[in-house]
């Protein structure tokens, strides 16, 4: 069995019930997605619209590919065609694009809302408040060809656990308050993105519902 069929394997016999792995196999080769695949998963994470369309066309149609990198308005008609789920929704007007677009495909399209938890300025991402705000006058009419599925964050990239364990606590406290609150879509607001290699096993005891893992899976990415 091939390495990254054996680490898949491994992984997913850790992970509890209700919490799923997207396989994060962006800057991997085709082949590489393809023994994953072979090896029973079907979820994958790409965070480029181009190489995620190259990779779709090519590989099984059961494939779900989540978009979890930063994405341009502009390239949101390249990924709605296929999308399973975009991760990474920053601002009102990626989603308002992405409804568009999906209209045009009639589709609904279901995506996560990125929250900023990490203390580095570069990560994307709603502040809670930024949050709260956007989601106080929503209603499913808002965007009808979009549905909010739950949230997604990224921890401080730091060996220090303590602080990884406190982000990934308040994003479970607040998503664990959106689902109170945000009640139109009550049943479909249950997923809760967070945790990568480094730290998908803190995440999973935060709270976690899916993880994001590539290196541990792939090996580490040539950029
Ligand atoms: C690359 C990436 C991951 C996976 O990171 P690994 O450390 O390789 O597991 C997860 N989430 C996002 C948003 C990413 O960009």
């Amino acid at each position: 069995m091939s390495s990254i069929a054996t680490n898949i394997i491994q992984l997913k016999s850790t992970l509890p019930q209700g919490v799923s792995l997207v396989a994060v196999s962006k800057f991997h080769p085709v082949s590489a997605l393809q023994e994953a695949y072979d090896a029973g998963q079907r979820i994958f994470g790409e965070s480029r619209a181009q190489e995620l369309v190259a990779k779709q066309k090519v590989l099984p149609a059961d494939i779900e590919w989540h978009f979890i990198g930063p994405l341009q308005s502009n390239k949101v008609k390249d990924i709605v065609p296929f999308i399973s789920m975009i991760e990474s929704i920053d601002s009102l007007k990626l989603l308002q694009e992405v409804n568009k677009q999906a209209a045009k495909h009639d589709r609904i399209v279901r995506v996560l809302l990125e929250i900023h938890i990490a203390q580095e300025e570069a990560k994307h991402g709603f502040s809670f408040d930024e949050c709260r705000a956007l989601l106080r006058d929503w209603t499913p009419d808002t965007f009808p060809h979009v549905r909010i599925c739950g949230l997604m964050g990224m921890a401080t990239n730091t060996d220090d656990t303590t602080q990884i364990e406190k982000e990934f606590h308040a994003l479970h406290a607040f998503f664990e308050e959106l689902k109170t609150s945000f009640q139109q879509t009550d049943e479909q607001f249950q997923e809760l993105s967070m945790g990568m290699s480094h730290d998908y096993p803190i995440a999973i005891r935060e709270g976690s519902t899916m993880i994001r893992v590539g290196t541990h899976i792939f090996g580490e990415r040539e950029y």
